[in-house]
């Protein structure tokens, strides 16, 4: 099935959705669809993390997936969003924010908004989040996603996050969603000492998830989680387009 991008469609209007117009039952099948994803992507491939599965199972997708049917919206794999870009699959969503080790009033810095879905899922885990997206379109549709799901503690902003953002460093965790040709220094620098940086780094095609530990002043510790595919982070510090 071809997804089409570029048109707000309700997920009412898809086919997959007229089975049913009943808005009771259309809730029932994407909490189940919901459930089923916890379980049959995120726990049963090894994420453990109780809270960020709670995060996730309490999430609601399909509304920052307003160009795909709602039935579409818990697939096991990225959807396309605005401007050509992707909201990452539920699995990559939920092993980064695992690997992030996020606490309650941490103050987190994503960079790459997208959607708004991940900024959402930290947010659900008591962080403060400062998300900032490089397309002021994609900005703007994320905060009223944001909004309109009664998210509160995710400040959306406009720029170029490839260097970060000095101005509210250090950070207890930054995630960056698009994919760099090596992790910034500025991200390094921009690290409070204990917190964790989660980036796909690599070629354009295929990446590693990489984590730096900041573990002192002058001594970080990183790591690969395996290979991951990403859209490029296009900025100073990223790719050129
Ligand atoms: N986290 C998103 C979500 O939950 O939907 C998915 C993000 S998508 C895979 C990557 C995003 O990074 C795109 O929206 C893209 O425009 C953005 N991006 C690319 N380079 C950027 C940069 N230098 N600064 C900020 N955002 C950037």
């Amino acid at each position: 099935m071809r997804l089409r991008v570029g048109r707000r469609a309700h997920a009412d209007d898809s086919p997959a959705d007229s089975a049913s117009n009943n808005p009771a039952e259309r809730a029932a099948r994407t909490e189940r669809a919901r459930s089923e994803m916890v379980a049959g992507q995120l726990r049963r491939r090894g994420i453990r993390d109780e809270r960020v599965l709670e995060a996730m199972a309490t999430t609601p997708r399909e509304q920052f997936v307003p160009n795909v049917p709602a039935s579409l919206a818990y697939d096991d794999r990225a959807l396309p969003i605005d401007a050509g870009q992707t909201i990452s699959q539920p699995y990559m969503v939920g092993r980064m924010t695992e690997l992030l080790r996020v606490k309650p009033g941490g103050r987190v810095l994503e960079i790459g908004t997208g959607s708004g879905y991940q900024a959402a899922v930290l947010a659900r885990l008591g962080a403060k989040v400062t998300s900032i997206e490089r397309l002021p379109d994609l900005a703007e549709t994320a905060r009223a996603a944001l909004r309109e799901v009664g998210i509160e503690g995710v400040d959306v902003r406009v720029g170029d996050g490839s260097v970060g953002e000095p101005e509210g460093a250090p950070w207890d965790g930054i995630v960056v969603t698009a994919a760099a040709p090596a992790v910034p220094d500025a991200l390094r620098e921009q690290l409070a000492e204990g917190a964790r940086l989660v980036i796909p780094v690599g070629p354009r095609f295929q990446q590693d998830l990489v984590v730096v530990e900041r573990r002192g002043p002058n001594d970080w510790q990183e790591w690969s989680d395996g290979a991951v595919v990403f859209v490029p982070l296009v900025g100073e510090a990223g790719w050129s387009d």
